[in-house]
């Protein structure tokens, strides 16, 4: 069951921390990373992940994990409503395939939500690359 999975050590997340993918970086720091979704829901659409801890999700992460993620996520929201005026935005994390997820690297998506403009499906079209550049420095840009 997805939801007791071990870690692979080749998932995307692992292979983007090692470097061995390109992500556009939005935020860095010895604990957490920060970059854009490649298949954005909406334009600001990212994620973030532990740097350290090897968790496949929310159950199997440490609570000084889940603390420093919560505290990050919240810099980069406020970053994410300075930046891009979204009307709103919300914090989500799925757990288990059943419940949508599709990598297993804990990670929390900070997704802006504007008004009159309909969300992309989870995971459908990947991003033209240059836009996503922009947006990540346009957010990096407005982190306190
Ligand atoms: P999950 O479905 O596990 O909650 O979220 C995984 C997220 O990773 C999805 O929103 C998906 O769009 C994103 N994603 C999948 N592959 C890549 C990739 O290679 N690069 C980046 N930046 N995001 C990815």
């Amino acid at each position: 069951m997805s939801l007791s999975v071990s870690y692979d050590e080749n998932n995307i997340f692992a292979k983007i921390l090692r470097g061995e993918i390109p992500n556009s970086t939005v935020y860095e720091d010895e604990e957490v990373l920060c970059f854009m979704d490649l298949f954005p829901q909406a334009p600001g659409h990212c994620l973030i992940i532990p740097k350290k801890e090897k968790a496949t999700n929310f159950l199997t992460a440490t609570p000084e994990t889940l603390t420093i993620l919560m505290e990050r996520s919240q810099k980069i929201a406020r970053a994410v409503v300075k930046a891009l005026k979204p009307d709103g935005f919300r914090i989500i994390q799925f757990n288990g395939t059943a419940a949508g997820q599709t990598v297993f690297h804990l990670h929390f998506h900070i997704l802006p939500i504007y008004e009159n403009h309909p969300l992309k499906p989870h995971g459908s079209k990947p991003a033209d690359l240059d836009e996503l550049s922009h947006l990540a420095q346009k957010i990096a840009a407005a982190i306190e």
